[in-house]
Parts: structure tokens; sequence; C-alpha cells
């Protein structure tokens, strides 16, 4: 009945989260956040009346909304993976909005306050056991970081980290990434393990360029086979995705290598619009090839999958036109 109801209202949602302000005295820009999924924006500049400007999407999550909160409104979807269901799930916004915070937590090392890539591979563990006698599911992941349209595996053990090549999700094995390491996972401490893994590696990788994770895309992706006693088989895919900050850079501020990511992360993010949108507008041509995230993305985005966007937005005041964008663009990609 759930999956009825989902299809019925689409099966695209947007959720925004509004992380907590860090400076006390800072004017806030976010006045208000309704229960009924709407938000209001302020404009500095223009301390009256029409410097309000109201925002609507799903839900909105407020400063003070905690993770478990956050996962109970996107359970849900994760649950309809096990029901055979691509889902894909993304955290879109500015360097330091929060997306990382949603979907792995605050860090690695302990389970307090964890995001949502170990609550549902959690959840989907428990419903797992919970049909054993029923259905026999096998679970993989697999995680790699797209940066600079190029896609690297971060599970690989030796960490030598080699740039792979992305298939059309029709080939023989269906998979995507046929060369990217799978692990099986069985338990809530192996996905410790795998998590603790990937971040090592992504951070190996980052030597070069300092704090290169906010530049990047990294997809953590959740393979669920399901076998039941009549040889019925289902097959599916859950992508839980933080994506590179959605800053705007100057170009007169920034040249060389800092110039070409920027240039890549705009490109990306912009083509994942662009994708969302024809789709909400149910189009016939998808552009999916323009980026390496689209093409990865693709068998979890449009047809029967279910796509969930949050858009996280900082609350000062300087960060106000990033704030407008990314309110902006989550609209875009909303279909009201
Ligand atoms: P991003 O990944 O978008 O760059 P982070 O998730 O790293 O941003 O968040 C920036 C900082 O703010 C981190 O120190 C993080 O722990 C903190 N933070 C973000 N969102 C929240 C929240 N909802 N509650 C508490 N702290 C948060
Ligand atoms: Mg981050």
């Amino acid at each position: 009945l759930y999956n009825m109801v989902q299809d019925l209202k689409g099966n695209i949602r947007v959720y925004c989260r509004i992380r907590p302000s860090f400076v006390a005295e800072a004017i806030n820009v976010i006045d208000f956040v309704g229960e009924d999924g709407s938000l209001v924006l302020l404009d500095p500049s223009k301390p009256h009346k029409d410097g309000r400007k109201v925002f609507n999407f799903n839900r909105v999550f407020g400063p003070t909304a905690t993770q478990d909160e956050v996962f109970k409104d996107t359970q849900p979807l994760i649950r309809s993976v096990m029901d055979g269901y691509n889902v894909c799930i993304f955290a879109y916004g500015q360097t330091g909005s929060g997306k990382t915070h949603t979907m792995s937590g605050p860090s690695c090392g302990t389970t307090k306050d964890m995001g949502i890539n170990y609550l549902a591979l959690n959840d989907l563990f428990q419903i797992s056991n919970g049909r054993k006698d029923i259905i026999t599911y096998d679970i993989h992941v697999q995680m790699v970081e797209i940066y600079n349209e190029q896609v690297r595996d971060l599970l690989a053990e030796d960490s030598s980290i080699v740039k792979l090549e992305i298939r059309s999700c029709t080939s023989d094995s269906g998979l995507s990434l046929p060369d990217a390491t799978m692990h099986s996972v069985k338990s809530t401490t192996d996905v410790l393990n795998i998590m603790k893994l990937g971040e090592v590696n992504r951070v190996v990788s980052s030597t070069a360029v300092n704090n290169r994770s906010s530049r990047s895309h990294s997809v953590l992706t959740v393979h669920v086979h399901g076998k039941d006693a009549s040889g019925g088989k289902l097959r599916s895919c859950l992508h839980l995705v933080d994506l590179a900050g959605s800053e705007r850079v100057d170009k007169s501020e920034v040249t060389g290598e800092r110039l070409k990511e920027a240039q890549y992360i705009n490109k990306s993010l912009s083509c994942l619009g662009d994708v969302i949108t024809a789709l909400a507008q149910k189009n016939s041509h998808i552009p999916y090839r323009n980026s390496k995230l689209t093409l990865l993305l693709q068998d979890s985005l449009g047809g029967h999958a279910k796509t969930l966007m949050f858009a996280h937005v900082s609350p000062e005041e300087d960060s106000f036109g990033e704030t407008v964008s990314t309110l902006k663009f989550a609209q875009r990609v909303s279909t009201v």
C-alpha cells in the first residue's frame, strides 16, 4: 500500500534540512519552518515584507531536528528497496551545510548520531532478518567517488585507487560499475568497517589537494538480492550520494586545478538537475549521458525508481546567496 501511495504522489521528493547556527550572534536568514514543508527566507538587504520569500518542499527539517527524526521520514523509501524498488538519495548543498552529517554522521569511530547510510543498512538487515523464513536476502556494497569526471574505487583493499569505467546498466551483469570492489555485508559491524575503509581511501587520495572530499561526489551503492523458496528472484539497489559542494566559485579568484574542479562540479550538478527535471516533466529524452554521476545513477533515476533529494542550507546571513541558489535548485527539481 505504501508503494501505491508513493506512486500516486510521484517518484521525486525533496526535503530541506537547515543546520543549526554555529555563531551565537549571527543573524539568521531563515525565519520560519512550517510543519507543512515550508520555510520563509529573509533577504537581509530588504528588511521589509518584500524581503520575505516562501519555499515549499515535501518536508522541512529545522535546526533542532535529530538524525532519528530525519531517518524516520526516509525509512519508508529505504524499505521499498527490499520490495524490489531502486532508490536514490542525494545530499545537496554548499560546503559546510550539513550533507555529510545527514548521510554519514559526525565522524567514524562512534555510533552516536549516525547518518542515513548506517541507519539504512541497519534497517535493511532487520527487514532481511524478519523475512528470513520467506526470502533470503544478500546485501553487497560498493563505494566510489567521482572527482573531475573520473570514478575511483574507495573500497579497494590495497588502496591502489583505480579509474573505473561505467557500463550501461543493460550489460550482462546488470552492474553499472562491474569493476568496483564489491563487499558482502551481513552486520552493522561490517558496514562500519566498510565506511572506515572508504573514509581512509578518500583521505589517501586527497593528499595532493587539501580537503578534496568537498569537491567530489561520493556514492555508496547497496545491492540487494532476494530469493524466495519457489525460486522467485528480486534485485534492486540503493544509491546514497553525498554530493560535492554546490557553491559557486568566483572565476576571477581561482585558476588552474581549482577552476577545473569547480567547472566539473558545476557541470555535473546542473546535469543532475536537468535529469531530474526532465523526469519530472516526463520528457521522452532524459540526458543521463551528460555526466558520470547521472550515468552511474541511471538505473535508480526514472522508471519505477524513487528519488529523494535533501537540500541542505546554512542559516547564517553570510550564506544567504548560496542558500537562495540551493533553495531555487531544490524548487526546480521538486514536482509540484
Ligand atoms: P558538508 O558535508 O555539507 O560540507 P558537514 O556535514 O561537514 O557539511 O557539516 C559541517 C559542520 O556542521 C560539521 O562539523 C557538522 O558536524 C556540523 N553539522 C552539520 N549539520 C548539523 C546538524 N544538523 N546538527 C549538528 N551539527 C551539524
Ligand atoms: Mg561533506
